[in-house]
């Protein structure tokens, strides 16, 4: 451990030529200094982004201060949701910050300070991630591809470093819907009929130039150098000129095998079919399959994919029916995965809604977050689609693709420790947690004496020495010394929605 200068992600050259033997060993000594790696990455990838966020927040803060919140200029809320907007965070989780922000502070003596708006900044981002920002969480696994794909194969390799098994997502074969984890067959799941060995299958699915033939040449460079896996990737994308010819590059930049289709094996089915024989009688551990990102319209496309799902529910069948007929194995794919331009999340999102109805996505892969000032969306496209980030490609190279890990990330965004680029520790991101649980402790005692104190029919309104804490403007101006049982309080999120946003949101009350 320890070297991981030569590879820092700054110096990383853009391509990498994954063939030779000294890459492969370097691999494995730098295992251990993938936590940091991981961390790293994310400071890099999401500078752009960072940058503008951070700035936004200061403007904030500044105007607490520097007499421009309150009644004339905008307030720190305000100014908030514009750069929460801005990063491309989504409205949703804008209005999410700001209510839990008014409700926080609402009859409280205090007025926020810097570290307080991180705290709440960085639970509702990883709420909005499907992620809950506890404190007593184990430290995240960095390096989840290798972990889970090595305890459910026979591989003896990626022993010695970050081992993770038994971490909240890492656990048995779960993976799946709302697991960060990339899932894998178990040596105890029933082999598909002929089967010798497990054989797990991703199906991959992308529209064109999101970066989908990169990202599955990463990910297999990953599965077979951290976990040893033997890999074979099926160029189904036989519509896009040029798919096939690069995806073939990519699996000998990688050091896999590529199954291609023939001159009478040339639909996107067919060559799957090949690819599931080929897996299974070849003794491989994954499949990796490319499909098409672009047919004559999008329901075609639709059509296209659902048919090669049902492909491989029937070819990794496990069992016979009555009539001695395969039944099809719902269980497979192992994953199905989006591949998503993080600066394009928005447009991407229609067709995604329509795949995820029609197929089942299992999770999403976000790429170019190294590119582009809107990693925010990050967050905006995981709440809508209600699908975990599972990966995050940070770059053009061979190992630009990192497990998303929700805290990494969220620091990343926001300056906190290693991820935000700081040389701090990552305690920097739990001490941001356990203020946040502070906040939201002592929001709940107040709330204790309100339920109290008040009639179930009092209007919501905030009575302390006879001023009212103006919503928004959380300069408050409730006295410092504030005996809470003189006072009357009320529970209700005070306040409307700041500057005519839809005020639907009210009743999603930041209690938990
Ligand atoms: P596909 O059409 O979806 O298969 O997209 P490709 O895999 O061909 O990628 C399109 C372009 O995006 C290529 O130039 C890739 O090098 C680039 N690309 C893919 N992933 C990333 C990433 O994470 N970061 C950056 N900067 N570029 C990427």
């Amino acid at each position: 451990g320890g070297g991981g200068r030569p590879y820092s992600s700054k110096c990383r050259p853009r391509y990498r030529d994954g063939t030779s033997l000294g890459m492969v060993f370097d691999f494995f000594k730098k295992a251990s200094t993938d936590a940091s790696e991981q961390m790293s990455a994310f400071a890099t990838g999401l500078a752009k982004t960072r940058n503008q966020l951070l700035y936004g927040l200061e403007d904030s803060l500044a105007s607490l201060y520097d007499g421009r919140g309150g009644a004339g200029g905008g307030n720190l809320l305000d100014k908030l949701e514009d750069t929460l907007l801005q990063a491309d965070i989504g409205l949703a989780t804008t209005e999410d910050v700001l209510s839990e922000a008014r409700f926080l502070r609402e009859e409280s003596t205090e007025i926020f300070g810097r570290d307080d708006v991180r705290a709440l900044l960085r639970g509702k981002l990883l709420e909005a991630l499907g992620a809950s920002a506890g404190e007593g969480r184990a430290s995240c696994d960095y390096v989840r591809v290798r972990a889970r794909a090595g305890s459910a194969g026979a591989s003896s390799s990626g022993g010695g470093s970050g081992g993770v098994e038994g971490t909240e997502e890492g656990d048995g074969v779960g993976g799946g819907r709302g697991s960060f984890a990339l899932r894998f067959a178990g040596e105890g799941d029933a082999r598909p009929i002929s089967a010798s060995r497990p054989l797990t299958v991703y199906l991959v699915m992308g529209a064109n130039g999101m970066g989908k033939t990169t990202t599955i040449g990463k990910l297999a460079y990953r599965l077979r150098n951290e976990a040893g896996k033997r890999v074979l990737l099926a160029a189904c994308d036989t519509f896009r000129a040029g798919a096939v010819a690069q995806l073939e590059q990519w699996a000998s930049r990688s050091g896999v095998d590529c199954h291609s289709p023939s001159e009478n094996t040339n639909g996107p089915s067919a060559v799957l079919y090949g690819a599931l024989d080929r897996a299974i009688d070849g003794g491989y551990d994954v499949l990796l399959v490319d499909t098409s990102g672009r047919l004559s319209n999008n329901d075609a496309l639709t059509a296209e994919l659902v048919k090669m799902k049902r492909v491989i529910q029937k070819r990794m069948s496990t069992k016979f029916d009555e009539n001695i007929k395969p039944v099809p194995n719902a269980d497979v794919p192992h994953e199905t995965l989006l591949v998503i331009d993080a600066a394009q999340g928005r447009i991407a999102l229609d067709s995604a809604k329509q795949w995820d109805k029609e197929l089942g996505l299992t999770g999403l892969i976000l790429t170019k977050l190294d590119g582009s000032a809107k990693g925010g969306s990050v967050v905006a496209v995981s709440r809508e689609l209600g699908l975990p980030v599972k990966l995050v490609g940070v770059g053009e190279g061979i190992e630009d693709l990192k497990d998303f890990d929700p805290e990494s990330f969220v620091d990343g965004l926001l300056g906190i420790g290693i991820a935000g680029g700081g040389t701090t520790t990552k305690s920097e991101g739990k001490a941001l947690a356990s203020r946040l649980n502070q906040m939201r402790k002592e929001r709940n005692e107040r709330a204790k004496v309100t339920v109290k104190k008040v009639q179930a029919s009092s209007p919501p309104k905030i009575v302390a020495g006879g001023k009212m804490a103006i919503p928004g403007n959380l300069d408050s101006t409730v006295p410092e010394n504030l005996n809470t049982n003189d006072v009357e309080f009320a529970v209700s999120v005070g306040g409307g929605v700041a500057r005519g946003k839809p005020k639907n949101k009210k009743k999603k009350k930041g209690k938990r």
